[in-house]
């Protein structure tokens, strides 16, 4: 494991509330235990639990909701994630979150973006390049410290409408000079049609914003073939596929963002000996190995590397180049790519 921890490494599969630390959690439901908002034992045995069924997990991130959507919160969660990610040497991280509107709290959608960002820029244990043009960091002045891309997805939850789906597009591209690079479908799988976040997803691909949709999941069939055919940058997770969409997935070289420990513990995956990533990983079909949520799966991405090289037999050769393709299939521009493709090849050299 601490090889693991020791090479660089890209991060593209991560949703921010899934990433929150059981210790803050805990700290959280406390609080709200104590004012009467939640009973915090109840709360306790839910976080506590380790294997969930993916409609478990769901009911997990409405309660972890419930925690964490004030805006101090946010800006916390999103300062500690980032920092956690940085220190087990991720080197680039594209974090995922859905935008959320509360009234009650005077929350819209942009002002929880605002808390994300704000979390961003009170990270204190690396530099963070965040902007496009490499203009926006929060270094300080001569600074010598660890330096860590970050970039962010905006999710479109299944849950919502076309209107709410389109308005999380409108937001991103508002956002883009801060780092939102793209829009990730996601959300309880079995919730909604793909027919009503399709008009905001074209919009969305039409002004040149990325797009990475959770795919397969579920075996569904149709709608996984109308996924491909849209011909996303990325897809995650692709469990559930038939022999055609196999194929079809194959031929149009869409990579696939692999979470081992999420799909067996959600026993999306019965066995890891039967995943599929060894299948991809054969024919050189490109994937990258992601975390999903670190916090909810009790996982880490030296963890993940770690847990590929055990139940696959990979060496550190392959493990170490694993780790540096992923670079091809970040969603930012050539000149991050060629910094990166620089760290990775220090890297080797200490390594060796
Ligand atoms: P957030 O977007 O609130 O920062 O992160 C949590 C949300 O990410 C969940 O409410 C859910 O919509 C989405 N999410 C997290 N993990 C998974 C997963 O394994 N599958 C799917 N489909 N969605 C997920």
């Amino acid at each position: 494991l601490e090889w693991c921890v020791s090479v660089p490494k890209v991060e593209l599969h991560a949703h921010l509330n899934g990433s929150v630390r059981n210790s803050t959690l805990f700290e959280l439901a406390r609080v709200l235990g104590d004012k009467g908002v939640i009973v915090f034992s109840d709360v306790e045995n839910v976080i506590l639990k380790d294997d969930r069924t993916l409609h478990e997990v769901f009911k997990l991130f409405d309660l972890i909701h419930i925690l964490t959507t004030d805006h101090s919160t946010v800006t916390r969660i999103t300062k500690e994630v980032i920092e956690d990610f940085a220190a087990e040497n991720v080197v680039y991280l594209e974090l995922r979150t859905t935008p959320k509107r509360n009234d009650s709290i005077g929350m819209s959608k942009r002002s929880y973006m605002d808390a994300v960002m704000e979390g961003l820029r009170a990270v204190s244990s690396v530099d963070v390049d965040y902007s496009p043009a490499g203009l926006k960091t929060n270094t300080f002045n001569g600074s010598m410290r660890k330096k860590m891309y970050v970039r962010f997805l905006l999710s479109i939850d299944r849950r919502e409408s076309t209107e709410a789906a389109m308005e999380t597009v409108k937001l991103a591209l508002e956002m883009r000079d801060l780092g939102v690079v793209g829009i990730d479908l996601s959300g309880n799988p079995i919730v909604g049609n793909w027919s009503t976040f399709l008009p905001a997803l074209k919009f969305a691909k039409e002004q040149g914003l990325y797009i990475t949709l959770h795919c397969g999941e579920v075996p569904n069939q149709e709608e996984i073939k109308a996924m491909i055919d849209f011909l996303p940058h990325r897809i995650g997770h692709a469990c559930c596929f038939d022999e055609e969409n196999w194929r079809k997935l194959k031929s149009a070289k869409i990579p696939v963002e692999i979470c081992l420990t999420s799909n067996i513990r959600t026993e999306t995956i019965s066995s890891i000996d039967i995943h599929h990533f060894v299948d991809l990983y054969k024919v050189k079909h490109p994937l990258v190995l992601c975390t999903d949520d670190s916090g909810v799966f009790s996982t880490s991405l030296s963890r993940e590397y770690n847990l590929a090289s055990s139940s696959f037999g990979l060496g550190k050769t392959e493990m170490f180049q694993l780790a540096e393709i992923a670079v091809n299939f970040i969603f930012a521009d050539d000149g991050v790519k060629a910094d990166l493709r620089a760290t990775f090849e220090e890297a080797v050299k200490k390594l060796n």
